[in-house]
């Protein structure tokens, strides 16, 4: 990497994972930041684009001690237990609260430079194996865009595989395209409208970067995640079909809703807008993928 480069990421952790994030044994770097507020979203905490504290309220063994923790008065003991007030939290920067070294507060993201993050993935190179190597996913990576450039570009002068999981909303992302072995690209919904009332973002620029992607014949993978009431009936179903075998026989990747985000949710102060959405059952998911098929895509 050339010295001028120094870009430090907004890093909500890294962890390793096998086989769910790309081929292989895989490092995958979280990144904080998405320009969506999906209403399913799994991980609440990667959305801000700043550090912030999650409080988990049932870990509150001590409440006169968690309120103490707290020099702004965001934390009070009530009849109903212990709450903290959010409002108060967003314009708190130094989080002193997080010395009290109480397990009811968790940080949420931190810097870390982009070198920092290159020397971690080529330490763990012999995990990786022949298949594997190095995801980067959010929150949404392109948020960060031009770190993120420089990440991908750590890792390939490494000879380390990439893989990148974006809801491809980034205009510039086919910039990124030449340093990406392998690209994730969430669908939210076929429609634009629908896409944009959903998520706070349309779809337009997410089916461009998959048309554009697939026209350079890169290794893609289209995720639909399946949220009944919001993409999941049969003729949102077919319309997924039609709108992606437009651009051409495409691998698929369906994912069930399920409701493992909703504690975090809680922990930042907010009720998961999905709450109410029920978990897809097999049947459905077999109906989706066997609709998809018919229409030419490559489902798993
Ligand atoms: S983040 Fe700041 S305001 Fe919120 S609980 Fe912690 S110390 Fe208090
Ligand atoms: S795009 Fe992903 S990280 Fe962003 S809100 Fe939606 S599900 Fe969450």
């Amino acid at each position: 990497m050339s010295e001028t480069q120094a870009h430090n990421l907004l890093v909500l952790n890294t962890g390793f994972t096998v086989a769910v994030d790309g081929p292989g044994q895989r490092m995958v770097v979280y990144l904080k930041g998405c320009n969506m507020c999906c209403p399913w979203c799994a991980a609440p905490e990667s959305m801000a684009h700043r550090p912030e504290v999650l409080f988990y309220s049932g870990r509150a063994d001590e409440p006169v001690r968690l309120s103490e923790a707290c020099p702004m008065g965001a934390v009070r003991v009530g009849p109903d237990g212990v709450r903290r007030d959010t409002l108060v939290c967003a314009s708190c920067d130094d989080f002193p609260c997080l010395k009290s070294n109480s397990r009811a507060f968790e940080l949420a993201g931190g810097l870390m430079s982009v070198q920092a993050i290159v020397d971690k993935a080529a330490r763990y190179r012999s995990f990786y194996s022949k298949l594997g190597g190095v995801t980067i996913g959010g929150g949404e990576p392109a948020c960060q865009f031009d770190g993120v450039a420089e990440l991908l570009a750590g890792l390939r002068e490494q000879s380390i595989h990439t893989a990148v999981e974006t809801n491809g909303s980034e205009p510039r992302l086919p910039e990124l395209f030449p340093l990406i072995d392998l690209l994730f690209i969430d669908l939210k919904h076929p429609d634009d409208d629908q896409a944009a009332r959903i998520t706070g973002q349309g779809n337009r620029v997410t089916l461009d970067n998959i048309r554009h992607r697939y026209e350079q014949k890169g290794a893609m993978v289209v995720r639909i995640c399946l949220v009944p009431g919001y993409n999941a009936d049969d003729k949102t179903v077919r319309a997924f079909g039609e709108v992606l075998s437009s651009i051409g026989r495409l691998n698929i990747e369906l994912l069930p809703f399920h409701r493992r985000g909703e504690v975090k949710w809680r922990a930042l102060g907010r009720e998961m807008p999905a709450a109410d959405a029920a978990e897809p059952t097999n049947e459905h998911l077999q109906f989706a993928r066997k609709m998809l098929s018919i229409y030419g895509l490559n489902v798993s």
